[in-house]
């Protein structure tokens, strides 16, 4: 069983009575009892206000997974943390699974090495996440899409690497398309962005959303075994001459 961290900046939440009616626990309360709902009992959280943004070495050394929604915070994030993250995931095997605005968030593009940039619009429209690959491990239980009322757009072109694995497409009311749910390999590490979850929209509540992220967790999380790989000079393994 993985063991989830479920990491929020917690900014909205405290300032816009909107979001914290949406979300009276923080969207990390939200999420985590959407893991625990989906059989993922090793879960916890933690906040930007946390010492060393609850990010420490060692809790990240007893990290299989790390789930992110950063938003205004990104920049108050320290670069050591972030740093910790990125390497956790590339020389650990520590799946991220990144979300929504998480695509700028230091970690995200530190794993990139791409600007990140899209398009955007908040005006309530409509979004449809057609899947596109049904059979892949995130999309189990999905069916066809995910239709969800209101959301905020993000548009193509997408600044990142091409996914090794795309999994949702998304189309918006107002006629763009982005790739919602996109996987990478990162050294040991796999990364999942999944797009849906602006902060005034109820998505997270969304029980085929919740799936989802579930979902990307197992299929992100480190096979059990997983050996670090021998680097660096060595010796032959037999005499060459
Ligand atoms: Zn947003």
């Amino acid at each position: 069983m993985p063991r989830v961290l479920v990491w929020n900046e917690f900014i909205h939440e405290r300032r816009d009575e909107a979001v914290a009616r949406l979300y009276p626990q923080g969207i990390h309360g939200t999420l985590a009892a959407a893991l625990r709902a989906h059989g993922l009992d090793r879960v916890e959280t933690a906040t930007l206000d946390d010492p060393e943004h609850g990010l420490t070495e060692e809790r990240l050394a007893a990290t299989d997974v790390l789930v992110w929604w950063g938003h205004k915070g990104h920049a108050a994030v320290s670069d050591a943390a972030a740093e910790r993250v990125k390497k956790r995931v590339t020389e650990g095997g520590m799946g991220f699974v990144p979300l929504h605005s998480a695509h700028f968030s230091k970690p995200f593009l530190a794993l990139m090495g791409t600007g990140c940039f899209l398009k955007y619009r908040v005006a309530g429209e409509t979004e449809r996440l057609w899947v596109v690959d049904p059979g892949h491990p995130v999309a189990a239980g999905i069916g066809d899409h995910i239709e969800l009322a209101q959301e905020e757009m993000y548009g193509e072109p997408f600044d990142v690497p091409p996914p090794d694995e795309l999994v949702f497409l998304s189309w918006f009311r107002g006629g763009e398309v982005f790739r919602s749910g996109c996987g990478w390999r990162r050294g040991m590490g796999r990364v999942f962005y999944f797009r849906p979850g602006h902060e005034t929209f109820p998505t997270y509540h969304h029980p085929q959303i919740q799936r989802v992220i579930a979902n990307a967790v197992r299929w992100a999380a480190p096979p059990p075994g997983l050996s670090a790989p021998v680097r660096g000079r060595r010796e032959p393994l037999e005499p060459l001459s």
